[in-house]
C-alpha cells in the first residue's frame, strides 16, 4: 500500500504534486537541492490552499492537515528512506534524470515504485538505469497540478501491468483522471501540444502576427482557454525547448526543431512566468497581461 510519497524537485510542478498528495492524506517528503526552492514551494502551496479555503472547496482544518502532511528536506538520501512511491519532478534534462534515478534506485526501499513527471524523456531509458525497470513509470501531471484533472500514465517497455494498475488507482484516489499511454517521444500530450506552441512562436518570428493577435486567434477561434504563447510562458520556455529537442532527437525529424526565437529567449533567460518575463511580463500583484517590450 502506498502511504509515504517522496517528491524530488520543488519547482513549478513539484510543489503542486506535493500539494495534491498531502491534501489526499499521504505523508509527503518534498526534496530539492536548492533550499530556497523548498521555502518558495511551501509559500506557493500555502497560498494555493488559502485560495481553496476562500472558495469553500476545503476547510481551514483541511488546509492545516495538508500542510502538516508535508516535510521538506534538501537531502535525497534522508528523503527516500521511508518512501513507498517517489515522484521525480526535477529539471527536464536527461543526464540529470538518469543520475537522480540511479540514486533513487540505490536509496529507496526495494518495493518502492519510482515515477517520473517528465514531459517527454523516455521512461524506458530512465528505467534501464535502475535494477527495477518493472517498477519505473511515467506519472505526468498537468500544470497547475491542484487544478488540472489529467494524469498521463506512461508505460515504459518493462513497466509491469501491476505497477500501471497501482498508479492508475492512486491517480483516481487523488481525484484525477488517469490516461494510460505508451512510451514514445513526447507521449501524447506534448507530441501534439509542443509542435503547436513552436508553430505559434514561428508565426511571431516570421512577423505573421503579434503576440496578442496569435493568442487571440487561438483563444477565440479554437476555444482554447489560453493562447499558445501565454501557455508557453506558463509551462516555462526552457521546458518547451527541452521537450522540442527530445521530439527532434527521438523522431530524427527536423520539423520539431525549436524556433530560433525560442532558442534566443531561453539563452537570454526570458523563461516566462518563472523568470518574470517571456512573451508577456509578469509583475507581482498585477493581474493585467502586458506583452514584453521585446515584441
Ligand atoms: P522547474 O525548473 O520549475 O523546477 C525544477 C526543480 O528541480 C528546481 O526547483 C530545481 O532546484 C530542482 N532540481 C534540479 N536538480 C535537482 C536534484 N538533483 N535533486 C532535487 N531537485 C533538483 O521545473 P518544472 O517545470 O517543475 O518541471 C519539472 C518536471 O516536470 C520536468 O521534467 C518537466 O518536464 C515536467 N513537467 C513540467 C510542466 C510545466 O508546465 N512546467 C508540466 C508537466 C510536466
Amino acid at each position: 500500500m502506498i502511504q509515504n510519497v517522496s517528491v524530488i524537485g520543488a519547482g513549478t510542478m513539484g510543489n503542486g504534486i506535493a500539494h495534491v498528495f498531502a491534501q489526499s492524506g499521504f505523508t509527503v517528503t518534498l526534496i530539492d537541492v536548492n533550499p530556497s526552492q523548498l521555502q518558495r514551494a511551501m509559500a506557493t502551496i500555502t497560498k494555493n490552499l488559502d485560495r481553496q479555503v476562500t472558495k469553500g472547496s476545503i476547510t481551514e482544518d483541511q488546509k492545516k492537515t495538508t500542510l502538516t502532511n508535508i516535510t521538506t528536506i534538501p537531502d535525497i538520501g534522508e528523503g527516500l528512506k521511508q518512501a513507498d512511491l517517489v515522484v521525480e519532478a526535477a529539471t527536464e534534462n536527461i543526464n540529470l534524470k538518469l543520475e537522480i534515478f540511479k540514486q533513487m534506485d540505490l536509496l529507496a526501499p526495494a518495493g518502492c515504485i519510482l515515477a517520473t513527471n517528465t514531459s517527454s524523456i523516455s521512461i524506458t531509458k530512465i528505467a534501464a538505469t535502475t535494477k527495477r525497470p518493472d517498477k519505473v513509470i511515467g506519472m505526468h501531471f498537468m500544470n497547475p497540478v491542484p487544478v488540472m484533472k489529467l494524469v498521463e500514465i506512461i508505460n515504459g517497455y518493462a513497466t509491469s501491468k501491476e505497477v500501471t494498475q497501482q498508479i492508475i488507482d492512486l491517480s483516481k484516489q487523488l481525484g484525477k483522471i488517469p490516461c494510460s499511454v505508451n512510451d514514445y517521444p513526447g507521449f501524447i500530450a506534448n507530441r501534439i501540444l509542443m509542435p503547436m506552441i513552436n508553430e505559434a512562436i514561428y508565426s511571431l518570428y516570421e512577423g505573421v502576427a503579434g503576440v496578442e493577435e496569435i493568442d487571440t486567434v487561438m483563444k477565440l477561434g479554437m476555444a482554447h482557454p489560453m493562447g499558445p504563447l501565454q501557455l508557453a510562458d506558463f509551462i516555462g520556455l526552457d521546458v518547451c525547448y527541452s521537450i522540442l529537442k527530445v521530439l527532434q532527437d527521438g523522431f530524427g525529424n527536423p520539423k520539431y526543431a525549436p524556433c530560433p526565437l525560442l532558442v534566443n529567449m531561453v539563452t537570454a533567460g526570458n523563461l516566462g512566468v518563472k523568470s518574470g518575463e517571456g512573451f508577456y511580463v509578469y509583475e507581482a500583484g498585477s493581474k493585467d497581461l502586458k506583452v514584453s517590450k521585446n515584441f
